[in-house]
This record gives structure tokens, sequence and C-alpha cells, in this order.
């Protein structure tokens, strides 16, 4: 066997960033989307994108650097592209970045790949499809241009694919089980080895973060055969398999019996030192630390990862330091920030501030600790603020909730609150709603764009929402809806906007971080105890229900879904942080009924995003999810409706929770699964009321009057009349106007042909 390049290396980190440091990827290629420049000016863009971060790198003293880990969209879809899996649907597109595009958002006539989140993460990759017809094929031109690119730039280049188990964990087949597909996709493998080895390369870096999710004694035999065979090939870069977001463990072993070798390991999420202690076979290999985590934004306690490194060098050939995962997951760079507090801003570390960390590491590893001394004692000095901060420990919220019994969490029996609420509300049967948000007009985006750059004052812009949600009331009171909402013209982002108002969390203003394809979210920092200094919504609830006597719902995010969205605490479990930020939102609750409002909405579009990968830790999560639920909403008394909304997902794993929030109305993402949700409700015992989406509203069509019927029939055969709710899929912010009136007239239309 001729390996090129066995040399192991010390710093490096799994994955890279990619829209770039001001979103300039994002902006080109929503300018090539738009017909304002042609393919040529986009390639430029992202090739100085790649350019400036690989030399950033190399003067970091990274001496090894993942490359092939930029994407003009997603890296699963360029794992479709590179193994000749895009759709069939796709194939009639002659240019191969419109194709590729094509796959990844639709076109006029073709439907995209369908999109879900990356692990547990809130990164969308695309689905790849694999039918009977696919016939993989080896389309390695993009990588192997970059690692040219990367050569000419001088930089040890480490090549960078999805492995064959995740691309095909991740895809969905016909005809068979997506995994019955490996012995087609392993040649493919080895021929880009040989490809990879032929260009230079030393070390290839295959990711199968799968790898920590429960697999079946028949898969780890899969992940033994399929790292033997390649690790077989005559002719390839020396192999590091990574794994991230938790731990391989009988994988692990599996891996380590092959040849391949380095095997990257997370260290920050589940994996712990006595894992390796226990596998004799990694001796011989090259262990990747994942020491720095690479997915939340806390500066590195650096001792603590010294003492992981130093224990962990007596169990492998060598070890080098990295990132837990790609730092695809978290901002840039810290140096963007101009806003944060001196203390906060010392406890932070973004992408750049966490390559030199690495590089620290690895340099005290290789010349002692003596080497980094001096950034050792910073490092300690700024922890110890952190730990001592009052923000930290606020005892009012403590006691309040050590204080919180049982009864806190608990409502009276679902049918006594029913009849007190129908005689409150009076709502005839099947009634219709919305979920929230109504087009974001272009005189809102204005107005938020004139505020922000301070050409109108608050007065000003407060004023103008008001008129949106005036708007707003007027066209559901045309239409007929039964149950109204303010539209949330005042919001940014269903979590930013709360954030911004709760005391413990922070925003950043270049924090960006690719959500799917342009699409950025920046996500709040949560770093203290988490307390609601005022009211957040009253005033513009109040508003909307002052213009009408149907009823008004008051609409909050929950706590799970704030935290899902933001970049949370370390110090503290999560469940801990839940429980904080269902405090402050009850407190809101309470607010909105003393105002007036009947029916409250808290929306947990995220509860099943946060549900942890391997099945021994899902019911902790669920416990204390749901109880964060519980204690958000369960301030109110038993005659004001609670409504939640759930969406993204599959609910399957998380269905019992979803009884077990107790809200009196469920609204739930239904219309692409034909309503199958429904009965796995009632499988779970569900009794509540519930508002299966009776359309989709991801696309700009209006749908008939019969497909909604149809819709409603359907959800009838699982749901007696007197629980059935009638609703969209989900909020309307993405949609005209033109379609979104349409469409609710022809929901109501249906609901009362129904009735
Ligand atoms: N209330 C929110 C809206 O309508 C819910 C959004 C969501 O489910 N993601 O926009
Ligand atoms: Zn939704």
């Amino acid at each position: 066997m001729t390996v090129v390049n066995q040399t192991p290396f010390t710093a490096t980190v799994l994955g890279l960033p990619r829209v770039g440091p001001r979103r300039e990827l994002k902006r080109a290629t929503e300018a090539y989307w738009a017909g304002k420049i042609d393919a040529g000016q986009l390639h430029a863009v992202a090739r100085e994108l790649r350019h400036a971060q690989l030399t950033e790198l190399q003067a970091a003293g990274l001496d090894s650097i993942p490359v092939g880990t930029f994407s003009y969209y997603d890296q699963v879809l360029d794992t479709a592209q590179l193994l000749g899996a895009l759709p069939q649907r796709v194939a009639g597109i002659a240019d191969p970045l419109d194709r590729y595009f094509a796959a990844a958002r639709g076109t006029d006539t073709v439907e995209p790949l369908e999109m879900t989140k990356w692990f547990d993460t809130n990164y969308h990759y695309l689905v790849p499809e694999i039918g009977q017809d696919t016939v993989f094929s080896l389309n390695p031109q993009k990588l192997l241009d970059e690692v040219r690119e990367a050569a000419e730039l001088g930089a040890n280049a480490r090549a960078m694919v999805v492995g064959p188990i995740t691309f095909l964990k991740l895809a969905k087949a016909t005809g068979g089980a997506p995994l019955d597909r490996l012995t087609e996709l392993v040649p493919l493998y080895r021929e880009l080895l040989r490809l990879l080895a032929e260009a230079g390369v030393g070390w290839v870096q295959i990711d199968e973060p799968a790898l920590v999710t429960d697999l079946t004694d028949d898969e780890i035999d899969l992940v033994r055969s399929t790292y033997t065979d390649l690790s077989a090939s005559s002719q390839r870069p020396a192999i590091l398999v990574a794994t991230y977001f938790g731990h391989p463990d009988a994988a692990l072993t599996a891996l380590a019996g092959t040849d391949i070798e380095g095997i990257a390991l997370d260290f920050t999420a589940g994996t712990g030192v006595s894992d390796v202690v226990g596998v004799p076979a990694l001796a011989g290999k090259l262990l990747v630390a994942g020491v720095v985590d690479g997915r939340n934004v806390w500066r590195a306690d650096l001792d603590q990862a010294l003492s992981t490194l130093g224990t962990l060098l007596g169990s492998a050939a060598s070890v080098a330091v990295s990132t837990s995962c790609s730092l695809l997951h978290v901002p840039y760079t810290l140096a963007a920030e101009t806003g944060l507090d001196d203390r906060l801003r010392s406890w932070l570390a973004f992408g750049t501030e966490k390559v030199a960390e690495v590089r620290l590491l690895a340099t005290a590893l290789t010349e002692g600790t003596e080497a980094i001394s001096a950034e050792l004692a910073d490092v300690r000095a700024a922890l110890a603020t952190r730990q001592s901060d009052p923000r930290l420990n606020d005892a009012q919220v403590r006691a309040r909730l050590a204080a919180l019994g049982p009864d806190a969490s608990r409502r009276a029996p679902a049918e006594e609150r029913r009849a007190l609420q129908q005689e409150r509300l009076q709502l005839p049967p099947l009634p219709t709603t919305t979920i929230g948000s109504y087009p974001q007009t272009s005189a809102i985006r204005l107005a938020r764009a004139a505020f922000r750059k301070g050409e109108i004052d608050e007065a000003e812009y407060i004023r103008r929402m008001r008129a949106e949600v005036a708007d707003v009331i007027a066209l559901q009171e045309k239409l007929g809806l039964d149950v109204l909402v303010h539209g949330e013209p005042e919001r940014n982002d269903m979590v930013q906007y709360f954030a911004e108002q709760l005391d413990g969390f922070a925003a950043t203003e270049q924090g960006w971080v690719q959500s799917y394809g342009s699409r950025c979210v920046r996500p709040p920092i949560l770093f203290g105890d988490v307390t609601r200094p005022a009211p957040m919504t009253v005033d513009w609830i109040s508003y909307a229900q002052s213009l009408t006597d149907k009823p008004v719902k008051g609409m909050l995010t929950g706590p799970v879904t704030i935290l899902a969205w933001s970049f949370v605490r370390d110090d503290q479990p999560l469940g801990d942080s839940a429980r904080q930020v269902a405090l402050a939102i009850r407190d809101e609750t309470v607010d909105l009924q003393a105002a007036g409002i009947r029916i409250i909405q808290v929306d947990e579009p995220a509860l099943r995003e946060l549900l942890p990968l391997r099945k021994i830790d899902q019911q902790a999560y669920l416990d204390w999810s749901v109880q964060a639920f519980r204690i958000a909403t369960s301030g109110v008394s038993d005659a004001t409706q609670v409504h939640t909304h759930l969406c993204y997902s599959e609910f399957g794993e998380v269905i019992d929770a979803i009884a077990g929030l107790d809200a009196d109305v469920t609204s739930i993402e239904a219309a692409r699964s034909r309503m199958e949700v429904l009965d796995d409700l009632n499988a779970a015992g569900f009794d509540l009321g519930v508002g299966p989406g009776v359309y989709d509203i991801h696309s700009p069509r209006v749908p008939s009057v019969e497909e909604i019927t149809t819709s409603l029939r359907a959800a009838l055969k699982a749901v007696p009349a007197e629980r059935l709710w009638v609703n969209p899929d989900c909020g309307l912010k993405t949609r005209g106007q033109v379609e979104v009136e349409a469409s609710l007239r022809n929901m109501v239309a249906a609901a009362t042909a129904v009735r």
C-alpha cells in the first residue's frame, strides 16, 4: 500500500464558514439569481473569499487546512453532485451551476429537494433523493479545483468530503433502504481517493457525523467494511474520518479496527477521555481532538483543554488539536463587534478566535505550557470574571424558580378548560385562524430600515407599524376569520425580538451564521440569568384587540425555541436556562391576560430540533422541554385559551411530548404529510384542540376551496369536529399579500362549507 503522505499534523479546524465575513457570498449569489451578475462574477467572489480565508488560516499557523468545505449552497447537495445523485428532474438543465441551484431552490417547473436540519443544529441541508433510476457517477471537478487552488497558495490542504454512510443515512430512497446503495458508492470514493492522491493531497477528511447517532449492529458492520475497503486502496491519501456532535460509541471501535490513519472526535459533546482510553486500536493512529467547541461562542478553558489533551497523548500515535466540528456554525470574528461590553467580550470566541485557541493549545502540546503562559493567565482572568459576574446569578430569579411548586405547571383538566373557554369565546365549530405573521410588506421593510438609520424616530416607527396592524385586523375582519392575530410587523425575527427585550441576552452586529443557502441568521447570545424588565408585547396586542370584537391572539415564542435559535450558556444545564426563559414568558402571559387578551399562543417550532441525537438522552430532554412550556403557559386562568404552534419536522419522535404540552389548541404543519400527524396524535392519546395546517404556505400557489375542503374532510376522519381548527401550515410572513388574501378567502369558504 502506498500512502502518499502520512505525516501527522498538529493544529486544524474541521470545516469553515463560507458566506463571507460580511455575507459577500450571500449578496453575490442573490445577485446571480436575480440575473444582475453572471456566473463568472459569482465564481470570482467565491474564489476571493476562499483565498482570503486560506491566507488567514495559514498566517494563523494551522498546519492542515480543510479544503472543499466551500459551498454555493450546501455541503450535502455538493456531495450529491459529487456522486452524480442530483434528481432526474433537473438533469435537463444544461448549465451545471443552474442545475445545482435548481435542485436547491426549484424553478417554475421543477420542485426543489426537501430541506431539513443538519443533526441537532439550526443549519439546513438538502435531502438527497435516491431513486431506482439513480446511477451514481463521480464528478470530482469542484473538489479537485479547490485542492489545486489551495496548492497554488502553498497551503497544506486536507481535502474534505461528506462520507458515504452519512450521505446515505441523510438521503431518502425509493425502492429499498438508502444504505443498500453503499456498495455502489464505495468504488466511487475509492476512485476519488486515487484522484486526490494523484493531485498530491496528503490527507483526506471524510465526515461521518451520522456515526454519533444510534446505529444498528448491521450498520456498525457496514462502517467497518466500508472503511476497511476504502483504506485498502492502493493509491490514496491518509484518511481521517471525522465524527462530531456526539460520541461514536461502537462505531469508534469499528473504525479504529480498520487501516484508516486518523479519527476526529468531539470532546465538547459527549466523548470523554475514558471512551478513548478504552480503544486500544487507536494507538497507531492520529487522534484529532475536538477540544475547542465549534458550535458555541464561548472562549475555551485552555487549562481544561490541556488536561484533556494531556490524557489523550498516551492513547494515540499522535494528537492534533482541533475544533469539535466545522466553524460553519459560529460567526466569523469577534473583531467585527463593537457593541459588546468588555467583560462579556472577554468570555467569547468566534471563528478567528477559535483558530487562535487551537494554535495556542497545539503550541502548548509540543513546547510545554510555559510557551503560552501569558495567554493562559489572560484566559484564567477572563473566565474568573465570568464565574463571579452578578448577571449570571440573579438571586431573585433563582428563588422564584425554586419556589415554583408542581401546581405552577398544572392547569385544570382539559374538559373543564374547554367548557370555560367556549363560554367566553363563543366560537363556531371549525374555528378559522392564522399562525401569526402576515406578509412583510415593503412599507414594513422601509420603516424598519429608516428607523435603523435614524431617519425616523421611535414614535413614527410605532405609528407606521400600528397602521400595519390595523390593516391586518381589517383584512381578517373582511375575510371573516374567527380568531385574529396582529400580524407581527414589529418583529424582525421571532427569537431576536424577545432576546432584545430580555436581560441576560446580548445581540451581535455581524454575528451572521448560515441557516440555509443564502439565508443567514444572527443568533442572540444567552450569557446570564434571564429576567424580563418590562412587558414585551402587551402594547401591540392590546392595540390590535382594541380594533375588533373578535378575539386577538397574544403571540409569544416558547422557551425551547428561544434557546434553540440562540447561542446558549455552557455553564449550566440547558433545562435550567429553559426554566428561566419560561418564567419570563409566563410573566408576559399574565400581563396579556390582565390586558384583556383571551387567547395566547406560545410557538415552539424548534421542539423537535433540539431532540438529542441518541435515544438514551431523549427522555430527559423531553421532560425539561415540556416542563418549561408548562411553566410558561400555566400562569393564566383556565378560561384563557393557550395555543401552540409546531412546524418544520416529522413529529413521530416527539408526539408524546406534544400531548404533554397540554396546550388547549395545537396548530401543526400537516399539509405536506397529508394529515398523517393526526393519526400519530390519536395514537398518543391526544384529545385537545388541533389545527392541522390545511395548506402549505411554503409555495406561492393559492389552494382552491375544493382542495382545502378535501384536507378538512380528511382531518375530520381523525379528529372530531369539536376539536378541529382550521389554519394554514405556518406564518404568512414570506408570502405576498395578494396570494395570502386569496388563500385565506378560500380557507374560510372551505370551513364554512364543511360546517
Ligand atoms: N408565529 C410565527 C409566525 O407566524 C411562527 C413562525 C414559525 O413557526 N416559524 O411567523
Ligand atoms: Zn411554523
